[in-house]
């Protein structure tokens, strides 16, 4: 089954035994996600060591991404564990209040009094509960109940429309940053920013964090702000990657928004030459049963279609009861729709112009293979940028992309329709490293004798952006 599509899936309590992490990967997990907002930085040190364990076994690039918490606003502890908030009643968000009853709770965020005015709407737990700001006084926030239901300790807020002042790295994701950077994460999730400042910040931390390691991950700018939305241009140059974080983005800017902002997202990342993920409920039914819903095979269907180079799953596989299954199911999705997808190369380039030598040859390699109906597509590359621009493109030949990086090659395992593999070599003889790959790409099945493929690679051999050669060869009967 060849998938082009990527599956992130978050690791949890129902995913970190040695054996249902193991069957995950098996099943097509490509990257895994470990999410900052829950755990220790011992759990996340461990579960990293466990991942990479698994996939050397299996001998599959797994990439790890880790996501922080950033300034998520929760609500206090109630005395009791939970309330019940009748409409209609008055409720008390209380910066000074220390334990929660159904009169008032308390707020992690302190600041938050002085980022609402009266007539705000405010979201809990995903938008399930509904307030309506009154009036601030002091560190109290006076609202309304406008729609009811329970109330459990740490649920998250959102402001409708946005407008929060908090920054987007807590103290606790700066140290959170050194851990993952510890374990080398190959991609560095950023939470709620809202411009590229963040972005640049971020990037800055990890840099830093990462150099005793010799490491630089590439960074994700999850989208889920209002403020985002405009900043979108600036905040894709500053990252490497984008996630449609539609779980928080959805209480900021209303659930009937975000079909046509995905869509919107994913175009201008592709355009951009970003990575980007589709993420938040896209199998939510999974935690509990063992089928999804038919609207969730049309959501992850879709997500496909609208050309995301992954899909993610959070608590299905963190914390639901068929983790496994969900992979496969999500999967077989996938492979459905790319059957359907068309491929219009072409119409990408109308009115385009590259500049760039190592950038005009991975095109070239894209059409001569697309119009020849090669077996395959194969980039020799030290950073990934070759396959990178390839993968921008729709095309029905896979991407085989070799190197002798294995941060490379992890990064790469989030490109849609990239098959990252390690290549190692010390030859700069061309026909040599020719040579090599291709009993690689022999070995892995990507072509057969007979086979026709396009390879692409660069002279001198094994410097970075030195991309300059394009061959189209035959694997000999
Ligand atoms: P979260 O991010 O799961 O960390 O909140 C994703 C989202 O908001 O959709
Ligand atoms: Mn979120």
């Amino acid at each position: 089954m060849s998938r082009a599509t990527k599956i992130v899936a978050t690791i949890g309590p129902a995913s970190s035994s040695p054996d249902v992490l193991e069957r995950m990967i098996a099943a097509g997990v490509d990257v895994v996600r470990l999410n900052f907002s829950h755990g220790k930085a011992q759990d996340h040190i461990d579960r990293a060591q466990l991942i990479r364990e698994t996939a050397d076994r299996l001998g599959k690039a797994v990439a790890i991404m880790a996501d922080l918490q950033g300034p998520k606003i929760r609500v206090g502890r109630f005395k009791d564990g939970k309330v019940m908030l009748q409409p209609g009643h008055k409720f008390i968000l209380d910066a000074t209040c220390e334990l929660g009853d159904e009169n008032r709770c308390g707020l992690d965020y302190k600041d938050l009094p002085r980022d609402v005015r009266a007539g705000d709407r405010l979201l809990l737990n995903d938008g399930l509960i509904v307030l309506t700001v009154e009036n601030v006084s002091g560190e109290q926030i006076h609202t309304t109940v406008t729609i009811g239901g329970e109330l459990s300790n740490n649920k998250g807020i959102n402001k409708q429309g946005g407008g929060l002042s908090a920054p987007a790295l807590t103290a606790k994701d700066m140290e959170d940053i050194r851990t993952a950077m510890a374990f080398q994460a190959d991609y560095l999730a950023v939470s709620f920013p809202k411009n590229a400042t963040d972005m640049e910040l971020a990037r800055q931390l990890a840099n830093v964090a990462g150099e005793p390691y010799n490491h630089k991950p590439a960074l994700i700018a999850k989208i889920e702000r209002v403020e985002a939305i405009p900043a979108l241009p600036e905040i894709l140059r500053a990252s490497d990657g984008i996630m449609v974080a539609r779980g928080d983005l959805a209480v900021e800017v209303g659930n009937a928004a975000v079909p046509a902002l995905q869509k919107r997202m994913i175009r201008m990342a592709r355009e951009m030459d970003r990575v980007v993920i589709t993420a938040t409920q896209m199998m939510e039914s999974m935690i509990v049963n063992a089928v999804p819903t038919r609207a969730e095979v049309s959501d992850v269907a879709n997500a496909v279609l609208d050309g995301t180079d992954a899909v993610m799953l959070s608590a299905e596989t963190a914390a639901g009861k068929y983790p496994v299954e969900t992979v496969e199911a999500m999967a077989s999705i996938c492979v459905a729709a790319e059957n359907v997808e068309e491929v219009k190369l072409e119409h990408d380039f109308i009115d385009k112009k590259f500049t760039r030598i190592d950038q005009s040859i991975a095109m070239a390699a894209l059409f001569t293979a697309h119009h020849l109906g090669c077996k395959a597509i194969a980039a020799l590359t030290e950073s990934g940028s070759t396959a990178l621009w390839m993968s921008r493109h729709r095309v029905n030949v896979p991407i085989y992309a070799l190197s002798r990086s294995e941060t490379s090659v992890r990064r790469m395992a989030l490109y849609r329709n990239v098959r990252p593999m390690l290549l190692s070599f010390s030859t700069t003889d061309r026909d040599a490293l020719l040579n090599q790959a291709e009993a690689r790409l022999i070995e892995k099945k990507a072509v057969a004798s007979g086979d026709s493929y396009a390879i692409t690679c660069g002279e001198p051999i094994g410097s970075a952006g030195g991309t300059n050669m394009l061959k189209v060869m035959r694997v000999p009967r």
